[in-house]
């Protein structure tokens, strides 16, 4: 179902009424790493909006590392999420990480996000692949192209067919970057599949200097997303401040990736 022979034009997803990812248009997700109180995702929020971006992200549930970290608000965070969102009229993206949270994720996500560490979590694919809302899919750390499509196809077979692609680096042997974002999976993952590819340049990279290149090379090999780390205040972040863009920054990137689009 996720292969170019099941369909050969390329599929556009759409995220209520006026966004489409997988159309002309390069769709702009971001927000903090983390919603980290109502504050916060409110001020993210009028930010990002004010830039141009159409989809708000925050996890409410974080996949962390170490079990002592910062987990996340949970519902609290989901509705500060949704407040902020209709607030500025964007659309919500947040990650579930569990099975059992599916109902309650739904009642406050446009889109659902299934994290790198999640992609080959199969009864979680085969529960969201019940839902009637679009699924962004990360692809695993150590995951190839091909078995990032069957995770996808594991969705897909449930009857749900609005999964988007999403590259957030693989590791490699280099450790000078968080990850190793393979920019070339958008054209590979367009010439094996119809669904659309969306670039993470944040956890791509690691390193917020280093997010605006990436960005940039994403938009020009035909990315047809971006999700990109925003925060108030990245020093003071709960996570990943360090690769978190602060909201000047944010601006100047997308205008800068307008012309870029435009140019091509
Ligand atoms: C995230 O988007 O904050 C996240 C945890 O991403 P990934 O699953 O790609 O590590
Ligand atoms: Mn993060």
């Amino acid at each position: 179902l996720a292969g170019k022979s099941f369909n050969d034009s390329r599929s556009r997803i759409k995220i209520g009424e006026d966004v489409v990812i997988g159309g002309k248009e390069v769709v702009m997700m971001a927000g903090p790493c983390a919603v980290e109180s109502e504050q916060q995702i409110i001020n993210t929020a009028r930010a990002v909006k004010k830039a141009g971006a159409k989809i708000l992200r925050g996890g409410a549930f974080k996949p962390r590392t170490s079990p002592y970290s910062f987990q996340g608000l949970h519902e609290k965070g989901l509705k500060y999420l949704k407040k902020a969102a209709e607030e500025t009229g964007l659309k919500v993206i947040t990650e579930v990480m569990d099975p059992r949270d599916v109902e309650l994720v739904a009642r406050y996500a446009d889109i659902f996000q299934i994290g790198a560490r999640n992609m080959q979590n199969f009864f979680l694919l085969k529960e969201v692949g019940k839902t009637d809302k679009p699924v962004m899919l990360k692809r695993g750390m150590n995951a190839t192209y091909k078995e990032f499509l069957m995770a996808a196809e594991y969705i897909m077979s449930e009857g749900n067919h609005d999964v988007i692609l999403c590259e957030r680096g693989i590791r490699t042997f280099e450790t000078y970057t968080r990850n190793t974002l393979d920019l070339v999976s958008v054209p590979v993952l367009n010439k094996l599949s119809h669904l659309p590819v969306v670039i993470d340049p944040s956890h791509g990279t690691g390193q917020w200097d280093l997010v605006g290149p990436a960005a940039r090379g994403a938009v020009a090999i035909g990315a047809d997303g971006l999700i990109i780390e925003v925060h108030p205040e990245p020093i003071n972040a709960l996570s990943d401040g360090q690769q978190s863009l602060k909201f000047d920054k944010f601006e100047e990137l997308v205008d800068d990736l307008k012309k870029i689009a435009r140019a091509i």
